[in-house]
């Protein structure tokens, strides 16, 4: 795949501190392309900075960079730091959102920036004209795919992943490992040719695998088998599963951010199952998460949309509501009756 990079190398060269934004939420692919990015910008010779909302998964703390004082920034933890670091910045760069209010806090400090503004990302229906360059595409399997490709296309890299890294090239391949879901989704003939240039780079794909996917703890393992065991409520009419988890049970689980990934594919499994839904009550109660997978052709990108205030891809979506966790039982199931055909199957 080649990139028309001439913009933004421009871009890259006036700029010397740059912001890397991902976003709320942080899952591997946000994380693994602002990491990526920061690696790559750093030893340019640049000043990068990542700024995530919230925190990110503990089995993917490796992703972090080695010099302490260039640490990823959460919001949650300090809003006037990342603040300051989007007014301070040459350039913003935002990578894995396809809408400012994905970064939950800092919508109105990236519009106000003096900054330029570059967005990365592999969404339906991004927000292109708030961005000065915008490389925005849904056929790649991940931000960090386009991201990969995007890199090689510059001059300094001149399609040689030799000149990358390992620790970009690791973080590369994290994201795409992560939002693939292990080469099982939104795989493209492009997606294999970049493994195959990270492994032949150096990147040990076996070692990685194992560090992020074989992580997790003995509680989250017994509340996944609760999960599936009790919890998840099977509606046949519509082919759909759903499992509800509550605070209650994340706090009898000595619940972690991370550990309910992969929670909602778990139904997807069942041969007859077409839709599936995790619905998690937020810490604060304030609101539930939700997370939506389906097979094939069923769109729950605009499932999202319509009945849960929030968006993604065709076969992985997610939104909020916000209900008492037990009130999301009977939405869900009007939602599944409501659900137009047009748009299901499209
Ligand atoms: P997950 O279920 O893994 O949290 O999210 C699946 C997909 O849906 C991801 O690609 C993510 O970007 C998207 N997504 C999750 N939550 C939201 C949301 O609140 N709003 C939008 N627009 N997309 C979301
Ligand atoms: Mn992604």
């Amino acid at each position: 795949m080649q990139i028309d990079t001439s913009r933004l190398e421009s871009l890259l060269a006036s700029a010397d501190r740059i912001a890397l934004v991902g976003h709320f939420n942080p899952d591997g692919d946000a994380l693994g392309s602002v990491t990526a990015a920061y690696h790559y910008l750093k030893d340019r010779g640049k000043k990068p900075r990542i700024i995530l909302p919230s925190p990110y998964p503990e089995n993917m703390a490796f992703l972090e960079p080695d010099d302490p004082r260039d640490r990823m920034l959460i919001c949650e933890n300090d809003l006037p730091g990342a603040r300051a670091l989007v007014a301070e910045a040459d350039l913003v760069i935002c990578l894995d959102l396809n809408r400012l209010s994905r970064t939950e806090y800092l919508e109105q400090d990236i519009l106000q920036t003096r900054a330029s503004k570059v967005l990365i990302d592999h969404h339906i229906a991004a927000e292109l004209e708030r961005f000065d360059l915008a490389i925005s595409t849904i056929g790649v399997s991940s931000t960090c795919e386009l991201l990969f490709w995007t890199l090689l296309s510059l001059p300094d890299v001149a399609g040689d992943p030799g000149r990358l890294s390992l620790r970009c090239a690791e973080s590369l391949y994290v994201g795409m490992m992560t939002d693939t879901n292990n080469f099982a989704n939104s795989v493209f003939p492009d997606t294999f040719e970049m493994a195959s240039k990270l492994i032949a780079r150096g990147v040990d794909k076996d070692g990685l695998q194992e560090k992020v996917l074989s992580c997790y703890s003995v509680s989250r393992t017994r509340l996944m088998g609760h999960m599936v065991k009790d919890k998840m409520k099977v509606v046949p009419q519509h082919q759909a599963a759903y499992m509800l988890l509550s605070n209650k049970e994340k706090e009898r689980y000595h619940f972690q951010p991370g550990d309910s990934e992969g929670f909602v594919n778990l139904p997807l499994a069942i041969r007859t199952m077409q839709v599936s839904a995790l619905f998690t009550e937020n810490i604060d109660g304030k609101y539930v998460r939700v997370s939506l997978r389906s097979k094939g052709t069923i769109n729950v990108n605009k499932f999202a949309i319509r009945f849960f205030n929030g968006g993604g891809h065709r076969n992985a979506a997610g939104g909020r509501l916000y209900m008492p966790l037990e009130a999301v039982p009977a939405y869900f199931e009007q939602a599944l009756d409501n659900w137009p055909e047009e748009e299901k199957f499209s």
